[in-house]
């Protein structure tokens, strides 16, 4: 067992992080930015080490100053989280190299879901479902260009090997727009990726987002926890997620597991990861691997009752999973409603003093949030500051906790988007279940 860890982190995932330290008894380090150092789980924590100034880049992805904190603390391990540093394969590296544990998966791994061409290909292999398309990188010569995308019919879609986070992607509609959306997409993505690598993918019109978590042990066994539908989504960010996804068969998601099973197991991966999914008329198709934690873990927590966070840490130790795929049972349904900082119109950040905190409670609701009353929300971060999650027997039930945990929340001070939530969880559409990823937009006016 790992016996003291860096919370490479801050917010709600850096006290998830460390309440699952706390009930192993592993001891805590966290570090953070000169801003942060009234964060809840600095004050949680065994020990604490401001790592720089406010800018991110100077502090949650300064590699030397977490390295230096992990050695005058003697830490043996550092969990990343999410964002930040958790899908740096140079960090994992350094950090293996200076002698510690990286609670992830290996460097290589890292690597190799990072470039969107290179997962793609490791998941054909595997006999993951992928979405059609060009099978590789785009060359140079634009008459096969033209008949890649010909083969595959429009509309297309160009993306970059290396893009992340909704950047680095451009719709084709018609022949013509083809080669200079090719040569655009080249351009942003080696100015933004300085990888200028591109390939093609059918686009499909009105997809679910659907995805499966997975967990592996680092030795070529896996178990999978099932599905999560996070479709409600603004500029291809995740709003509201939900486990299990609503009205998929089970004999679809059943041969999907499998395979992503049998690609962690192939792959012989190690810790948690999610297999991002487009699904649509009964299809899945593969977008993507994260490699790490995800904000939406908690809904899958949920219905199975794993503590995914800590088997992360168990894994990351040298130990085996603490159960096997027999003992998951999938029971009823959870919601998650993420709470972000931002004025209700714009969706601009609105940072500044939380002056009354109220969490919701009772059978069946969780909050996971850093915030308390006095907390001041700092401009230079992520505007998630909290998660309410709801479960119940059945989507139903989860749905009307959610409503009544909505309304006991009081969050005053600052703009959030909680009336947004209130509004999507009476949405008629919402309530049947199986939305698509344009719904929100769309509901939005945008
Ligand atoms: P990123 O790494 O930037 O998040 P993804 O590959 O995960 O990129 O895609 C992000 C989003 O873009 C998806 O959730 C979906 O909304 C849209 N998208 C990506 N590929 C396709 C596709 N082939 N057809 C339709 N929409 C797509």
């Amino acid at each position: 067992m790992l016996d003291k860890i860096l919370i490479a982190n801050r917010g709600e995932i850096a006290l998830r992080i460390l309440r699952a330290c706390k009930e192993l008894g592993i001891k805590t380090v966290a570090v953070h930015s000169k801003v942060d150092a009234d964060l809840m789980h600095v004050r949680l924590a065994d020990e604490s080490v401001c790592i720089g100034p406010n800018p991110s880049t100077d502090s949650y992805l300064n590699i030397p100053a977490i390295i230096s904190a992990m050695e005058v603390t003697d830490a043996v391990a550092v969990h990343p989280g999410y964002g930040f540093l958790a899908e740096n394969a140079d960090f994992a590296e350094r950090v293996e190299r200076s002698g510690f544990v990286f609670v992830g998966p290996t460097p290589d791994s890292i690597r190799l879901m990072g470039d969107k061409v290179s997962a793609i290909a490791a998941m054909k292999e595997a006999g993951v479902p992928t979405v059609p398309g060009s099978d590789g990188p785009l060359g140079d010569d634009s008459e096969q260009i033209l008949q890649i995308a010909r083969n595959i019919g429009y509309p297309v879609i160009i993306k970059a090997a290396s893009g992340g986070g909704g950047r680095g992607m451009r719709v084709v509609h018609a022949e013509g727009n083809l080669l200079g959306g090719v040569a655009i997409t080249r351009a942003e993505a080696g100015a933004a990726f300085g990888d200028e690598t591109v390939y093609l993918e059918k686009f499909l019109e009105n997809p679910r987002h659907v995805e499966v978590q997975i967990l592996a042990d680092g030795k070529g066994n896996a178990i999978h926890l099932g599905a999560r539908d996070c479709s409600l989504q603004r500029r291809h960010q995740k709003v509201l997620e939900e486990a299990p996804a609503p009205h998929i068969p089970d004999n679809i998601s059943t041969e999907v597991f499998a395979a992503c099973v049998k690609a962690c197991c192939d792959m012989k991966y190690r810790g948690a990861g999610t297999f991002e999914f487009l699904y649509e008329d009964g299809g899945f198709y593969f977008i993507e691997m994260n490699t790490r934690i995800q904000v939406e873990h908690p809904v899958t927590e949920m219905i199975t009752g794993v503590d995914i966070v800590k088997e992360q840490l168990l894994v990351a130790g040298g130990e085996p999973l603490s159960f096997k795929q027999e003992d998951v049972i999938f029971r009823g349904h959870a919601f998650e409603c993420r709470i972000n900082a931002e004025n209700a119109r714009t969706f601009l950040p609105s940072p500044g003093l939380v002056t009354a905190f109220h969490a919701p409670g009772g059978n069946g609701v969780r909050v996971d949030s850093h915030l308390y009353s006095g907390y001041r929300v700092p401009p230079y971060y992520d505007s998630l500051i909290g998660k309410v999650i709801t479960y119940g027997k059945d989507r139903e039930a989860a749905l009307a906790r959610m409503r009544n945990a909505l309304d006991e929340l009081i969050i005053e001070g600052i703009d959030t988007n909680i009336d947004l939530h209130r509004d999507l969880v009476t949405d008629g559409e919402f309530k049947r279940g199986g939305v698509n990823i344009h719904y929100l937009e769309k509901k939005l006016g945008l």
